[in-house]
């Protein structure tokens, strides 16, 4: 029990005993005011003074009179006023008052004669055992009662000088001792009496409250609950169950539940549920489909208990359900509709992943059959100018293409970064590597340190990406004769500022704002190439690569273009350059040893992989499907087998898993593919390929990865 309570209690024992004393005050009083009448009637005329004697009969009944309206208005006191402290003090004033007047009698109604005074004393004597039962349920009251009558019973004996005084004090003496310890044995028995009827009382309020909100749940709750015998004989039935269910209390009871909200082939269900029941298990959360009075069909979530007896047999089930159709439909809504949507993200994917195969098919054609061209020797200048004529726009072409796939997989968020620390040296020289053709075009001087020591925390491809459009940019807005330069700061946020210098035309300040927004080419001139997405693609790339990139520029004196990235400033150790560009002059021939197998189906770039293979000095066999590649795998033997991915009969993934189930993990196989999504790289690899490489692929590359992958033999 709670100390606040405890106290609670205590104060209302209290309370139930001053009651009880003053409940048993009516009594008392009538009766002493009877005695003490008969004793004033005897008295009478044999006392030696009249006036004490009348003294003593009127302050008595005044007395009595004063304790009979305390007590009335006690009594009839709202609980708070009872409980309050002074009522008690008060009414122990008035027991001892009480005693005092009855002690005056052997003093005011003294008589010399001597069998009145000795009526005296019996009378008071019998007066204080008399009121033991009506005090004996405070000991202090009991006390303060008997206490004053006996010591000035006993002074009166004293001065009177009687011999009964010694007896009669030694008796009142037991008479006192036996009353107190008898009145506090009683007292203890009645507080706990009165404990107990008191916390019965509160049990019995608490249980009655329970039996009210009991109630009021099992009425209100939206929840339905059921109970049923072991018989499966429902007993208990709320309005939930009648609303969900549509079976009135009258219907439910006594019928067999299973039967009654159970379809018909849910036994398999019912017998799982009731085996776990008996074994003492309590089943929560468990969705079954039910059947209503209209042979509707619903969803309930269920909450069941076994109720067992001491010896943990089960004697019933108590259950609850939930109606829970409608949010399963809407769950099953929402599934479908993300379903539509993720198929709906899928086609524009496959759409874009199409798009990207359809245009770089041809453009690969285009630009292997004019890089070839390059090296006839037997073109005239004004041929082979045409021919430069037809590479720059077929590389803007798949400039534009390459740009607006990205910008289309950025915006559907499926370009995947790989982060990592990437040297600041490798990715200056490898951009510098290639921007050095356009720079000599453009007659643009380049100062790029390729030593620069530290690397900043990036996606290696598109930083390069990034700096190249920023470098090709720089160069394009520049004037003949003007410089780029790459400057290195370290910032003090522990990051790193690239920032690309140029000293061309500039931009215009009001059109500073403008920079960054898809297609706006701001005021450039038509002369100058582009595409105009080059740097809101550039933005979007370093904030996915939690960069930041900004411009400071000033018309006529030039543009710095700057990207702030995580990174450090100190020596890395260097890492092998996987990217070299080798550039190829003359036909090669000192691989013709190399058997490679080409599997394409288009005529088109069969024609250019072979001349490029040729032109690389490896001995080429190409066929048109993996169907065919796989007859000419089993004929005779190759080093490397280069495969196209879409392919007719056999394509080039199942021509891959079908070789690596065969037992052969030795050869190389490259995935030659139009396709630039990087789940196709995934996709090539999964099948068990070595190496993918997407189309228009320049010899550069194609050497380079025949080369890392025989290597790796
Ligand atoms: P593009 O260069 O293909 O037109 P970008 O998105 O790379 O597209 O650049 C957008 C525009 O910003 C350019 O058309 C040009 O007007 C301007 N611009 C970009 N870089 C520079 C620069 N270094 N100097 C002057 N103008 C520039």
């Amino acid at each position: 029990m709670d100390s606040s309570r405890k106290i609670h209690l205590n104060s209302l024992i209290a309370l139930e005993e001053i009651r009880l004393l003053n409940s048993a005050l009516p009594f008392s009083f009538s009766a002493s005011a009877i005695i003490a009448f008969i004793i004033y009637i005897v008295l009478h005329g044999h006392v030696d003074s009249e006036l004490n004697l009348n003294i003593w009969f009127g302050g008595l009944l005044l007395l009595l009179l004063i304790r009979s309206i305390d007590s009335y208005l006690f009594l009839h006191r709202p609980i708070e006023k009872q409980l309050r402290a002074g009522n008690r003090i008060r009414f122990l004033i008035g027991v001892g008052l009480a005693g005092l007047t009855w002690g005056l009698l052997p003093w005011l109604g003294y008589s010399h004669e001597r069998q009145y005074f000795d009526f005296s004393v019996i009378c008071l004597v019998g007066i204080m055992a008399g009121s033991l039962s009506s005090l004996a349920y405070r000991w202090e009251a009991i006390l303060l009662f008997l206490l004053p009558p006996s010591f000035l019973l006993i002074a009166r004996l004293l001065v009177d000088n009687r011999q009964l005084s010694i007896e009669t004090s030694l008796i009142l003496g037991v008479f006192v001792l036996f009353s107190m310890s008898a009145g506090k044995r009683i007292f203890k028995t009645t507080q706990q009496n009165i404990r107990l009827r008191l916390e019965t009382d509160i049990r019995e309020q608490a249980i009655e409250l329970m039996h009210q909100k009991q109630y009021l749940h099992l009425q209100q709750t939206p929840l339905a609950i059921i109970e049923f015998d072991t018989d499966f004989k429902i007993t208990k039935w709320n309005p939930a169950a009648e609303s969900i269910f549509s079976y009135s209390e009258e219907e439910a009871i006594g019928e067999n539940i299973l039967r009654l909200i159970l379809p018909r082939d849910s036994n398999e269900v019912a017998e799982d549920i009731w085996s776990s029941l008996l074994n003492l298990e309590t089943i929560n959360g468990i969705v079954v489909e039910n059947k209503t009075r209209d042979n509707r069909h619903i969803f309930c979530e269920w909450f069941i208990t076994p109720l067992s007896q001491r010896n943990n047999e089960v004697v019933g089930i108590a259950a609850m359900a939930l109606d829970i159709s409608e949010k399963m439909q809407n769950e099953q809504a929402l599934i479908s509709s993300r379903d539509e949507a993720e198929k709906a993200n899928q086609a524009k994917s496959d759409f874009l992943s199409s798009m990207s195969h359809e245009l770089r098919t041809p453009l690969n054609a285009i630009l292997g059959f004019t890089q070839l061209l390059k090296y006839e020797k037997t073109m005239t200048e004004k041929q082979q100018s045409h021919v430069g004529e037809i590479s720059n726009a077929g590389n803007l072409l798949l400039e534009l293409v390459n740009q607006i796939l990205d910008l289309a997989k950025i915006e559907q968020g499926q370009l995947k970064l790989s982060m990592e620390q990437v040297p600041l040296a490798r990715i200056f020289n490898d951009c510098k590597s290639m921007i050095l053709p356009q720079a000599q075009q453009y007659q643009v001087s380049l100062d790029i340190n390729t030593e620069t020591s530290g690397y900043v925390i990036a996606d290696y491809t598109r930083l390069k990406q990034v700096m190249l459009n920023l470098l090709s940019n720089a160069i394009k807005y520049n004037i003949s004769g003007g410089s780029v330069s790459i400057k290195i700061r370290p910032r003090q946020d522990e990051k790193i500022r690239i920032s690309i210098i140029d000293t061309g035309i500039g931009i215009r300040s009001d059109l500073i704002h403008e920079l960054f927004q898809p297609f706006n080419r701001l005021n450039a001139t038509s002369n100058i190439e582009g595409t105009g997405i080059g740097l809101s693609i550039s933005k979007q790339l370093m904030e996915m690569m939690d960069g930041t990139i900004g411009v400071k520029s000033t018309i006529n004196i030039g543009s710095e273009f700057w990207v702030e990235l995580a990174g450090h400033l100190y020596q890395t150790p260097d890492t092998p350059d996987i990217n070299e560009h080798n550039s190829i002059t003359k036909m090669e021939d000192s691989n013709t040893h190399i058997r490679i197998l080409v599997a394409e189906d288009n005529a088109t770039n069969q024609t250019l992989i072979m001349h490029q293979l040729k032109t690389l000095g490896y001995n080429a066999v190409v066929v048109h499907n993996g169907k065919e590649a796989l007859e000419k795998l089993a004929q005779s033997s190759f080093h490397l087998l280069l495969t196209d991915c879409n392919m007719p009969l056999i394509d080039g993934y199942e021509l891959a898993a079908t070789i690596r189930k065969q037992g052969n993990h030795k050869l190389p196989i490259i995935a030659l593919t139009a396709d630039a999504f990087p789940e196709k790289k995934i996709a090539a690899l999964n099948a068990g390929m070595n190496d993918h490489i997407v189309k228009p692929v320049t010899l550069e590359t194609l050497k380079a990865t025949i080369q890392k992958n025989l290597r790796s033999l």
